[in-house]
């Protein structure tokens, strides 16, 4: 189901009425990730709803209808020397072919080493329309940077995976290009590696992302470095330079530093990755990062995380690891206090995608209230762990 904007809430007060189940999709890119869905809803894509609303660049502002493909949003503001300061979700192409729409994004909530400077995207959000089940369509936040109306609907709806309400419209907050950015890749003893993320987290230089990764390069740390000033950035260099004489700094070229950066996002995936994979979201405390990446089956696998925020993505061939290995993984994870979600497995695989949370109680109240007839992506509650489905 497509509808265009003036038929959507007929449709989805029709499927109230059947108490039919259904499942909120945008470009449907990444739909079959994470838990399966049960029952096999029929999916109402926002995919006619992509509508640039209003772009008001001096108020470094934008409002979108949700199917809004994110590349389009970011060729846009592109002309006017703006972003979102937000990662081309894993698995896009170079350029954002395949990056989904604004509305998928939100609704999953991920974000990648952009976040180290720029934040998540939940905290790029300041404005959401949304249709409940029933739909009934509401609106939360607004339109300027400033606003402090009403509940926080916006951080509610972030990575609710399409279980609560379909996302119809965002309000984001918009940056400007910067004028500035240089790219180095330090390699070296792990220890000094990590006394170097340290130090930078620690430090006042400009850092835009300070990324682990794993890749058929090697292990490293990506670093981007981003300033109005050209000459302010040298000396960063200089600075990074002095600072760790055991590791080896080479500085990127712009295009090498977007490769990096695409590493991380998935890019260049040979064929055996992208059609059956491992894909793991996993999260530790920064500090406890260094200890993660030192676990075994992560050797096996490529991988990006963020120094600051200790969250990453890691994946790998369906073969190169099995599901009791992924399942100790999760373990191991869980002793340092983070989690582990599994985004994408081999088929005849059955790992749950995530476990209960401690507020599972809440989430489940919350979710009653938002979809009293538990029409919406059934099976797909973030922080309730999912049920097998039969015969799996
Ligand atoms: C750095 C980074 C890494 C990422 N990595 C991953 C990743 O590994 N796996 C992943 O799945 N995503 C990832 N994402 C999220 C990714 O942005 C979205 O999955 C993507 O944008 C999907 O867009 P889509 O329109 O194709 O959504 P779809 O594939 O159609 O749907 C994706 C999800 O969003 C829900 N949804 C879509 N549109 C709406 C809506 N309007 N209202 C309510 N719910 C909706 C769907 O029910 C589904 O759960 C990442 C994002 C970033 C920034």
């Amino acid at each position: 189901m497509r509808p265009e904007d003036s038929e959507l809430q007929e449709l989805v007060q029709d499927l109230h009425q059947r108490a039919s189940p259904w499942l909120p999709a945008g470009c449907g890119s990444r739909l079959d990730w994470g838990p399966p869905v049960q029952a096999a809803p029929p999916v109402l894509s926002t995919a006619r709803l992509n509508r640039i609303v209003a772009l008001n660049p001096e108020d470094f502002t934008v409002t979108v209808q949700a199917g809004t493909p994110l590349v389009v949003l970011q060729q846009e503001l592109a002309h006017h020397r703006q972003w979102l300061a937000l990662d081309w979700p894993w698995g896009s192409g170079p350029r954002g072919e395949n990056s989904g729409s604004v509305g998928g994004l939100v609704a999953r909530g991920l974000a990648g080493g952009y976040r180290q400077r720029y934040l998540g995207v939940r905290d790029q959000l300041i404005g959401i329309g949304l249709m409940r089940a029933d739909g009934t369509a509401a609106r939360a936040g607004g339109q300027v940077v400033k606003n402090v109306a009403g509940y926080d609907l916006m951080r509610l709806l972030t990575a609710s995976w399409g279980s609560l309400a379909l996302i119809t419209e965002v309000t984001l907050r918009t940056l400007p290009q910067p004028p500035e950015r240089r790219g180095l890749w330090l390699s070296g003893p792990a220890q000094a590696l990590a006394a170097m993320a340290r130090w930078l987290l620690d430090s006042s230089l400009s850092s835009e992302r300070i990324d682990w990764q794993q890749g058929a390069a090697g292990s490293g740390l990506l670093l981007s470095l981003a300033s109005i000033s050209a000459q302010t950035l040298e000396e960063q260099v200089a600075c990074i330079r002095e600072r760790a004489p055991e590791l080896q700094v080479q500085e990127l070229q712009p295009e090498e530093l977007l490769e990096r950066i695409g590493h991380g996002q998935g890019h260049g995936i040979d064929q055996s990755v992208a059609t059956s994979p491992w894909l793991l979201r996993l999260g530790v405390r920064p500090s406890a990062l260094a200890s993660l990446l030192a676990e075994r089956s992560l050797a096996r696998m490529h991988w990006s995380f963020g120094a600051g925020s200790g969250l990453g993505l890691a994946w790998a061939p369906g073969d190169a690891l099995a599901g009791y290995q992924v399942e100790a993984l999760r373990r191991f994870c869980d002793g340092l206090g983070g989690h582990l979600a599994v985004l994408r497995q081999p088929a005849g695989t059955a790992i749950p995608a995530w476990r209960d949370a401690p507020s599972r109680p809440l989430i489940e109240a919350i979710k009653r209230q938002f979809d009293p007839k538990q029409q919406l992506a059934p099976g797909r509650l973030p922080g309730v762990q999912p049920t097998p489905l039969a015969g799996r």
